[in-house]
């Protein structure tokens, strides 16, 4: 019986950085009158407001079921009913040291391979106080060129040729920290050990359910893919391709629920 049902964030949820269409808020507000909802992703905070939590249409009631947890679960965000916002339960965040050290390594790295932009949409690299993400075009260009950003940033590193060179760059001068193939056109640094498995285990201690009766739904569930760490720790898993199948997912499950 499961109790809880976990969505990664971009092209489960939504297309890349942008906010989940009418179809997936109506199916998430149902899913929520069943079952606790858990949305976990790389993303900062920010970033589940723009793209879900002002999108969605439900009572401060169903609020409260929601688990949020920006850059694979660093940090945990629950609704509190009583003062109506948005609770950080934890956080684990890396140090200004590190956070120096990374961003420094990120650019010189970056710099030598010729894969530093010079005109970028928004910042390279974002502090996400829990993770450092480089973002070779810039954070922002899906929000400033609209489907042409989208369209730039898919062909930009088809074969995570760039983004693995990088990483296998960097990775040996910052052995305290971990660096990881993001999203599209991303690279992540965390402590070690954060992907999404630890960010669900957390989720598990939390609230004291077991992962048998957690369902996670995914478009990266393959062996290099950023939702694999869910699967290989022996959460019952569904694939999508992007966030069109998702709907179907969700009524799939709805059709199922008693
Ligand atoms: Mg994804």
């Amino acid at each position: 019986m499961k109790k809880l049902i976990a969505f990664d964030l971009d092209n489960t949820l939504a297309e890349s950085k942008s906010p989940i269409p009418d179809v997936m808020s109506n199916g998430l507000r149902r899913l929520l009158e069943k079952y606790d909802v858990c949305i976990i992703s790389g993303g900062s905070f920010v970033q589940f407001e723009k793209q879900v939590i002002s999108r969605l249409d439900v009572s401060v009631e169903l609020l409260a079921k929601l688990h949020i947890m920006p850059t694979c679960g660093t940090r945990y965000y629950r609704f509190d009913v009583i003062d109506k916002y948005w609770r950080m339960i934890y956080h684990n965040d890396l140090t200004i040291d590190q956070k120096q050290r990374i961003r420094k390594a990120i650019e010189d790295g970056a710099k030598q391979l010729g894969l530093w932009e010079e005109n970028p949409y928004g910042d390279i690299i974002e502090d996400r106080e829990s993770q450092m993400t480089y973002s070779a075009l810039g954070q922002d260009i899906g929000e400033q060129l609209g489907e042409e950003g989208i369209k730039r940033k898919y062909e930009w590193d088809p074969s995570k040729k760039k983004r693995n060179m990088l990483r296998d760059l960097i990775a040996p001068m910052l052995d305290d920290v971990e660096v990881r193939v993001g999203g599209i056109t991303s690279l992540d640094v965390t402590l070690p050990g954060v992907d999404k498995a630890y960010g669900i285990t957390k989720l598990i201690e939390e609230l004291g359910i077991s992962k048998e009766e957690i369902l996670f739904v995914g478009d990266m569930l393959q062996e290099d893919g950023n939702d694999y760490p869910v699967k290989a720790m022996g959460v019952a898993t569904i694939e999508v391709r992007n966030y069109n199948d998702t709907p179907f997912v969700i009524e799939g499950i709805l059709g199922v629920t008693t």
